[in-house]
This record gives C-alpha cells, sequence and structure tokens, in this order.
C-alpha cells in the first residue's frame, strides 16, 4: 500500500490561483512515485468562480477533493475542515496563492519519513508584506510569546505537515474560537522546522485584511492566555497599594505635623482611588473564576497520549 498524503487547501476568491497551484503540487508530488495524494481544496465561501474551477479540476482528476462552504466563514474554518476530511496518513496545509511553494513539501516529506509528525515553517521573508503587516506580526509575536502558555516562533505560517496521529487528535478538539497554528503547537508531537522564503501572490489581493488580522490576533491571545482576564487584577493591586499609602500619608500629616494641608476634596479623591483599586482588584478575582470556567468550556484534552505500551483498548 502506498502512503496517501493529504494536502488541505483553504480557497477564498482564487479562482486563478487554483489550476496553477494543483498544477505545482501535481508536479512536485508525481516526484515521489511512493506516495498517493489527494488535494482538499475547501472553498469558504468564494464570490468568484472558484468552486467552479474545483469542480473542473475534480472533474479532470479524481485526486481533487472538495468542500464547499455556504457561506465566508474564515481561513482557520476552512482549513479545519479539510483535516476533518482528510483521509491521509499525513496531512499538509497550505494557501491557495502559491506563496507557499509546493516544491517544500519534499522536504516535509523527507523530515516526516525521518520521524518528525509534526513540521512547520517559518518565513524567512515575506515578499509583498508591507511594513506595517511585516511590523504588526512582530508585535503579534512578541505579546503572543510574552503572555501564552504556548510558544510560537516568529515568522510561522500555516504551511505544515502533520501526521495522522496528530491529525486524529486535533479532531477531536471541540473548541469554536479557533487559530489552527496555536492548537498544533499547543499539541506537541516530535518538530521539525523548515524555512522558506515566501514569493509575492500571483493573482488576486490577499484578502486578509487588518481587520480580520487583528480578529485572529485577538482569537490566538484571548484563546491561549489569561492574562487579559487578570490584568484588571494586577492593574487594581497598584491602584490601590499606591493611593494607600498616599492616604495614609495625607491623613498622617494633616493630623500630626501640618494640619489642614490637605483639603478634605482631596483626601476624598484618593479614598476614591483606593476604592476603585478594591473594585478592580474583585473584577481580577472574578476573572479568575471565569479563567476557570474558560478553561472547562474549551474543553482541551488535558493530556495527548502519543503510544500505549502494553496498555490495551480497554484499560
Ligand atoms: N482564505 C480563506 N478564507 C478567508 C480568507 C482567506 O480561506 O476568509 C484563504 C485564501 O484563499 C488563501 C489563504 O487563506 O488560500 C491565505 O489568504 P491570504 O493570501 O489572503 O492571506 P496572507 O497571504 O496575507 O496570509
Ligand atoms: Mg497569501
Amino acid at each position: 500500500m502506498k502512503k496517501l498524503i493529504s494536502v488541505v487547501i483553504p480557497v477564498f476568491n482564487e479562482e486563478q490561483n487554483i489550476p496553477l497551484v494543483f498544477d505545482e503540487i501535481k508536479k512536485t508530488l508525481l516526484t515521489r512515485p511512493e506516495y498517493d495524494f489527494e488535494v482538499i481544496f475547501v472553498n469558504d465561501g468564494s464570490r468568484d468562480n472558484s468552486l467552479l474551477e474545483i469542480l473542473k479540476l475534480s472533474r479532470e482528476d479524481i485526486r481533487v477533493k472538495g468542500l464547499d462552504f455556504s457561506r465566508n466563514f474564515g481561513k482557520e474554518p476552512a482549513t479545519s475542515a479539510g483535516c476533518h476530511v482528510a483521509t491521509g496518513d499525513a496531512v499538509i496545509t497550505m494557501d491557495a496563492d502559491l506563496q507557499h511553494p509546493p516544491v517544500v513539501m519534499l522536504q516535509f516529506l523527507k523530515l516526516w519519513e525521518e520521524g518528525a509528525e509534526v513540521v512547520y515553517t517559518v518565513r524567512k521573508e515575506n515578499r509583498g508584506a508591507g511594513l506595517f503587516k511585516k511590523l504588526s506580526s512582530k508585535v503579534f509575536y512578541w505579546l503572543f510569546n510574552k503572555v501564552s502558555a504556548v510558544k510560537t516562533e516568529s515568522g510561522t505560517t500555516d504551511f505544515r505537515l502533520m501526521d495522522k496521529k496528530v491529525i486524529e487528535v486535533f479532531r477531536k478538539f471541540p473548541e469554536r474560537e479557533r487559530m489552527f497554528r496555536g492548537m498544533i503547537d499547543w499539541m506537541g508531537y516530535k518538530r521539525a522546522k523548515v524555512e522558506f522564503v515566501a514569493p509575492e501572490r500571483i493573482h488576486g489581493v490577499a484578502t486578509y485584511s487588518y481587520g480580520k488580522l487583528f480578529q485572529l490576533a485577538l482569537n490566538s491571545l484571548t484563546s491561549f492566555s489569561l492574562l487579559p482576564l487578570r490584568l484588571a487584577g494586577y492593574i487594581g493591586i497598584v491602584i490601590m497599594l499606591i493611593s494607600g499609602f498616599l492616604l495614609l500619608g495625607m491623613l498622617v500629616t494633616n493630623w500630626v505635623s501640618a494640619p489642614n494641608m490637605f483639603t478634605p476634596i482631596a483626601i476624598l479623591g484618593v479614598s476614591n482611588m483606593f476604592l476603585i483599586g478594591i473594585v478592580l482588584i474583585s473584577l481580577g478575582f472574578i476573572a479568575l473564576y471565569i479563567a476557570r470556567i474558560h478553561n472547562e468550556v474549551i474543553n482541551r484534552p488535558l493530556y495527548i497520549v502519543r503510544e500505549k505500551v502494553n496498555i490495551s483498548e480497554k484499560n
């Protein structure tokens, strides 16, 4: 039996790129005849003829498969959907716009054969991305790594290979607001890295607008970190301490050394600060409980077992 490689491609308005990317994939994978492959296009509510292109290809080649979303749900759900239906021994996810050069897959396959269960990529250069995009991506990774329990390298992309067992566990993740890469990183497993240079998009425009990217960034931060929730509490502690000492100082000064140095209004103001500090601390406490609820609700597996030794399914 030949091993099957599934290539999953989310598609949003890529009518011109679909035949090109498929050609490239075919050319690349035909150089490794020891593998069979399937290419799963997930049409994420495209408003152009992307679906027609997918249908056309699928008539010409049964290795082309497709899912057609009822509307635009976003790249993360589209990638997930492709992984949910993929049947390969390894699943490769890539963009449709050829910014993820299919030849790099050969390196993936080599590392996979050598035992890697997740092969991830780091983009060395992102041609065509503006200064702002580069900068905001840097800031995002810095922040993400500061606050999150999972570390992600700057410049990692959704161009990846995952072994079948990784995908099987991934299918069980029920969370809704999701960041594909973050979830795969969270899972661990034996990892290998490939660096590549991202060329410019050939046709069409990058549809990941800044708004969408910002939302993705927010989702990622909130699904991998509870810091934003705790922040209120920390700020409260700082405010309470500062205003507490200040208040004490003012009262003591008024009583002992210089009566009436601080007006009642000033004292009232600082007392107010003190109370605000207490309110914020209470919010922080509530946040701790919400954090627990959040953890229960996203319902991640508690641990992931790679292999069982002398333990049968019944145990
Ligand atoms: N994409 C998608 N749904 C969307 C936006 C994008 O499936 O709502 C797909 C798109 O077709 C492409 C990949 O996600 O295959 C990356 O999109 P894009 O090139 O616009 O993003 P960037 O290169 O800026 O990361
Ligand atoms: Mg792109």
